[in-house]
């Protein structure tokens, strides 16, 4: 029956695997956990190398103690991006939302824009009141750039950025991002340059199209130069063919973000993500991440397959390896995707459940070897080992406690005559229905009824005087009896038993003695004619016989 159970429980154990892997990763509860996954990959992932046309020019610490501080007057920039005219393509991601003091240098500035021609510039999301808008450059920029592209990031739950969103905007994804719009102006193609939305109500800000940042350990893709060394020293010649990014790494300037890369040391600059994205963009290194339905639905599948296929093996070793293995395989399969695939699938969570469905299939299929090697499988008692290990135990309690342990011993009367007249397979019938009696009359704590071989049964009885021990056996020889079962070869017509009783505070005496004693006493009631109780101290002189 039991075991019953437990097989269909294992039948249908893949399909709650399947199930509960879905239900966690459709829900996103446990991203996190492929999160570390894809920071763990970009870890072992290759650096990319420096051969990279990018060029960031930082609004650095340097550069505030050597220009002044922030915000500088903006014909700078516009003698920046004069210099700045021999490089492919410009991005100015520096908010200049608000016209400044002296329209002047704003007017020189929107010249210089447009002398360069290349220029991109940022757009990202605001709370203006309670009102979320589109913050773009200030209109008379905004018109001289060539494209505009969002700086939008989205922030994993563990406050990581990995992923970015190819287009976004408020209300509708209108916008490239701020690398796409370079990687198109560098290519010489027209980049996309959205008219500014009209004011809204409940505007919400859209994204689509999710990419993987193709972070990489060591050298940066790019190269990182001071912006007052661009200014001030470096000539125009060195930007000539490059892709340049301008933006604020200083500290309390621009947003600095943690991302894989930075775990232990700062965080990056929104520009110098731009630049880690526009580097993958180029060399065509972005992963699409898989969608969380398709994702959850491949781990399902997988999963449940796996469970499936893996549970059928017999040894318990081989199929915690198994699992292992498969888990291990996993993940691979997750870098494979990733590195030649360009597709994150995640899979994290997908591993740690096969890990863990490996460990309870094996504990369960421990634990149920552990019962079967203290089982006797006819009858389903306690075996002679277990009997043994349990009169051991017993014995050290009780000679420490100084209480009486009573041992009987159960023999069924005449039981090969049983086999010869009726044939074996009803003796196992008769040895079964011993067994229920037994379960039924020793059921209570510190009673432990085992089948020690053949038709023979022991009873460990805890705490017991040799009395009530007697009296016990008593009870259950009768019980036996009144199940009429027929033994025609047996004197009373009916299956009967012989019980040996011994009880004693253990002092020196050994499980083998005590054993002994009853097995004497199971003697002389079989001398005395069988079907009756016998004991072998004191009290047997005045104990019931049968
Ligand atoms: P006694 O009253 O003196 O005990 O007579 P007995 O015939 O029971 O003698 P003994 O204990 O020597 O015989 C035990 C028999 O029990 C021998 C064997 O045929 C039978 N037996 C032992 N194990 C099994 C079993 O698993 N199934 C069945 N059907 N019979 C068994
Ligand atoms: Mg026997
Ligand atoms: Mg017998």
């Amino acid at each position: 029956m039991d075991n019953d159970k437990s097989n269909q429980l294992g039948r249908l154990a893949p399909l709650v695997l399947a199930a509960a892997a879905f239900l966690l990763i459709a829900s996103q509860l446990l991203t996190r956990l492929d999160g570390w996954l894809y920071d763990g990959l970009t870890a072992l992932r290759p650096p990319h190398g420096d051969h990279s046309a990018l060029t960031v020019i930082a609004i650095d610490e340097k550069s505030l103690a050597e220009l002044g501080r922030w915000p500088w007057p903006r014909v700078l920039h516009a003698q920046l991006l004069d210099k700045l005219r021999q490089a492919r393509a410009v991005g100015l991601d520096i908010a200049l939302i608000e016209p400044s003091q002296h329209a002047d240098t704003d007017r020189q500035l929107a010249e210089a824009i447009r002398r360069n021609g290349r220029v991109a510039g940022p757009v990202f999301p605001e709370l203006s009141g309670r009102e979320l808008v589109e913050a773009r450059p200030m209109p008379q920029l905004a018109d001289a750039m060539a494209a505009l592209g969002h700086t939008d990031f989205e922030l994993d739950a563990d406050g990581i950025i990995r992923r970015v969103y190819l287009r976004a905007g408020l209300n509708q994804a209108r916008y490239d991002s701020f690398a796409g719009a370079l990687a198109t102006l560098a290519s010489g193609r027209p980049a996309s340059h959205p008219a500014s939305a009209a004011p809204m109500e409940n505007a919400a800000w859209l994204r689509a199209q999710p990419a993987m940042v193709p972070f990489a350990k060591g050298p940066r893709p790019y190269q990182l130069i001071s912006y007052a060394d661009a200014l001030n020293r470096l000539p125009a010649a060195s930007f000539a063919g490059r892709i340049v990014l301008i933006g604020a790494t200083a500290t309390g300037l621009g947003d600095v973000h943690a991302t894989p890369l930075s775990a232990n040391n700062r965080g990056l600059s929104g520009v110098e993500i731009n630049a880690f994205l526009l580097h993958g963009m180029l060399e065509n290194l972005l992963a699409k991440p898989l969608d969380p339905i398709w994702q959850a639905l491949l781990c399902a599948l997988l999963l449940g397959l796996a469970d499936w296929r893996l549970s059928l093996l017999r040894s318990a070793r081989r199929l915690l390896t198994a699992y292992f293995a498969a888990s291990l395989s996993l993940l691979l399969a997750s870098a494979a995707a990733l590195y030649l695939g360009r597709i994150w699938p995640g899979g994290g969570v997908a591993a740690l459940l096969l890990a863990l469905a490996g460990c309870l299939r094996y504990a369960v299929r421990q634990t149920r070897l552990n019962a079967l090697a203290l089982t006797d499988g006819l009858t389903g008692l306690a075996n002679r080992r277990s009997f043994d290990e349990a009169f051991a135990a017993e014995l050290a309690s009780h000679r420490r406690r100084r209480k009486p342990l009573a041992l009987l011993i159960v023999d069924l009367d005449n039981f090969k005559g049983y086999n010869d007249r009726y044939g074996h397979y009803a003796g196992d019938d008769v040895l079964r229905r011993t067994a229920e009696t037994l379960r039924r009359c020793f059921a209570r704590k510190g009673e432990m009824p085992a089948r020690l071989g053949g038709e023979e049964f022991g009873i460990l009885l805890a705490e017991r005087s040799e009395r009530e021990a007697l009296a016990a056996a008593e009870r259950f020889r009768q019980s036996l009896e009144a199940l009429a079962l027929p033994h025609a070869a047996n004197p009373p017509e009916r299956v009967t038993c012989s019980i040996g009783v011994v009880s004693r505070v253990p002092a020196e005496d050994s499980a083998r003695q005590i054993f002994e004693d009853a097995d004497q006493a199971l003697y002389l009631a079989k001398e005395n004619g069988r079907n009756q109780v016998c004991g072998s101290g004191p009290a047997a002189l005045t104990g019931q016989g049968g």
